[in-house]
């Protein structure tokens, strides 16, 4: 597929042209920082979290206290499992991502908890199951998308599907601030708006919801996408194409500079117009985070 753009790609348009442009040119100049290693190990946690709850949930006949007392197992082997991967990929960030364990190991025993109780009230409703399961958990988990139609190729963590055959689209972040989260608000409707036109070409099911799910408070941030959204990101999208072939965008200036507070390339887009090329290129030749640990929790 030529000229592809990925929906992060193209969300990073709606938070700043320049930032677009440096990911397109520099994908991998993302630092391993604590917070970055963080937000991976929790991100990872929650899909297989969510998986194999699915696969527990979805062979019981019938849902008891019993099925809490599985959960903390589940949680317990999950992971058991992640921080022996960790040990081998991350070796500088085992401190903080076992200081983190107890943090993490509530709030997923308090997700499950709220998922269960869920389940359990919609069985008494009258649902089986296996309907109940597909409601409240993830019915795709990360769900690859690669659209010939509009040269997107991406993955969403999650979809859910509704009661009235409608899917819900998801992504995960584990932003630590509320103002951090809220500064991206827009570049995150527009990253779901994007899974949402993927989803329905790849289901063929309409897919008018989008839901941000912070992994630190266990919140939901849910968005509405309208017809008109899907078609604005399409537009959107061929823009930010234009931009990353041609000249590199200006800083931001005036009120959107707050921006540059919270952007995660702020180094190299201050540092973009004193380096030669080849100190930049050596700066951002990190490895991709993201295919390191696919590799390794597989
Ligand atoms: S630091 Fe500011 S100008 Fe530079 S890419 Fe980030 S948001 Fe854009």
């Amino acid at each position: 597929m030529k000229d592809y753009m990925t929906p992060t790609g193209i969300a990073s348009f709606v938070y700043c042209p320049r930032l677009c442009y440096l990911n397109k040119v520099f994908p991998y100049s993302g630092k391993k920082t604590e917070q970055t290693i963080l937000g991976l190990f929790e991100h990872d946690v929650l899909a297989k979290l969510s998986e194999l709850s699915k696969i527990d949930f979805s062979n019981v006949n019938r849902l008891t206290e019993k099925e809490l007392d599985l959960n903390k197992d589940r949680i317990s082997r999950v992971l058991d499992f992640a921080m022996k991967i960790s040990k081998e990929n991350y070796p500088h960030f085992l401190d903080t991502l076992t200081n983190n364990l107890p943090s993490l190991r509530w709030r997923l025993s308090i997700l499950d908890e709220l998922r269960f109780k869920k389940l359990v009230s919609m069985v008494n409703a009258g649902m089986s199951i296996k309907d109940a399961v597909d409601v409240v958990l993830p019915w795709d988990i990360e769900t690859w998308f690669s659209s010939s139609k509009y040269n997107i190729r991406g993955r969403a963590d999650s979809i859910y599907k509704t009661m009235d055959n409608t899917l819900i689209v998801e992504d995960i972040k584990s932003h630590t601030k509320r103002l951090d989260a809220f500064i991206h608000r827009d570049e995150h409707k527009a990253q779901l708006t994007v899974y949402a036109v993927c989803a329905e070409e790849k289901y063929g099911l309409p897919t008018n919801q989008g839901q941000i799910f912070y992994s630190q408070d266990l919140s939901t941030n849910s968005f509405h996408i309208s017809e008109d959204d899907k078609f604005n990101i399409i537009e959107i999208k061929k823009e930010a194409q234009r931009v990353t072939e041609s000249e590199i965008p200006p800083k931001l200036e005036g009120d959107k500079a707050i921006k540059c507070k919270f952007c995660y390339k702020r180094e190299l887009c201050f540092g973009i117009d004193r380096r030669t090329d080849d100190e930049i290129r050596d700066e951002a030749s990190y490895e991709s985070l993201e295919v390191e640990v696919k590799n390794s929790w597989r």
